[in-house]
């Protein structure tokens, strides 16, 4: 029985950095690629960052349910593909999803057992700096970051964890730690265990 996570935060928060400090260790787990409608920034690679689609082939792919959840973010449409995690999850490797709140909320629906975690950022003072420092942003759209991680922190109630991001490391030992735990749940050791059970029965 594998284990599905969702990771959401605040634009800027750091979140990709803690992604990719954690696939760097032995915990183990695959992260999905996304489809979404917006251009690659320099640097980002069809197939390896997202799938680079556009509106029209992104339209037809929601129309045939090709999509676990999709969401507008920022004017963008972003997606996960259903077939993809479907796939994976059959072939017992654990998932993680690097979604927005929205997306966190229907895989919530569809999977009740999945774990979700919320990064944040250790103030509105580093994301704003951090907002600024990767240059990616004029100052209004940093505005409207800013003020979008009030509305998306308001969410944090539904997620399952909070994992603040004060310094990278921690923040991916952290969410290790709460994959690990997730993992030895027992209806997840009922399954995974169930050979070790049979002697005691
Ligand atoms: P960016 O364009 O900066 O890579 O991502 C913008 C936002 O879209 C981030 O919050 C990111 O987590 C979110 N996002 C990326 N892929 C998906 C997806 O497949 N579904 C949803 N709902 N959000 C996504």
């Amino acid at each position: 029985m594998s284990c599905l996570f969702v990771i959401s935060a605040p634009s800027g928060a750091g979140k990709t950095s803690v992604i990719r400090t954690l696939l760097q260790t032995d915990i183990n787990v695959t992260l999905s690629v996304s489809y979404t409608t917006r251009p690659p920034r320099r640097d980002e690679e069809n197939g390896r960052d997202y799938f680079f689609v556009d509106h029209a082939t992104f339209r037809e792919m929601q129309a045939h349910g090709e999509f676990l959840e999709s969401a507008e973010v920022y004017g963008n449409f972003y997606g996960t593909s259903r077939k993809w995690i479907e796939e994976t999850m059959v072939a017992e490797q654990d998932v993680l999803l690097e979604i927005d709140c929205q997306g966190a909320q229907q895989v919530r629906e569809l999977y009740p057992q999945a774990a979700s975690i919320f990064i944040l950022p250790p103030s509105m003072e580093t994301l704003k700096n951090r907002l600024e420092q990767r240059g990616l942003d004029e100052s209004k759209t940093i505005e409207r970051r800013l003020s979008a991680a009030c509305s998306e922190t308001s969410h944090l109630n539904r997620f399952d964890y909070v994992v603040v991001n004060h310094e990278l490391e921690t923040a991916a030992q952290e969410i290790s730690c709460i994959i690990r735990a997730e993992r030895l749940k027992t209806i997840r050791q009922l399954v995974r265990q169930r050979a070790l059970l049979a002697e005691f029965s």
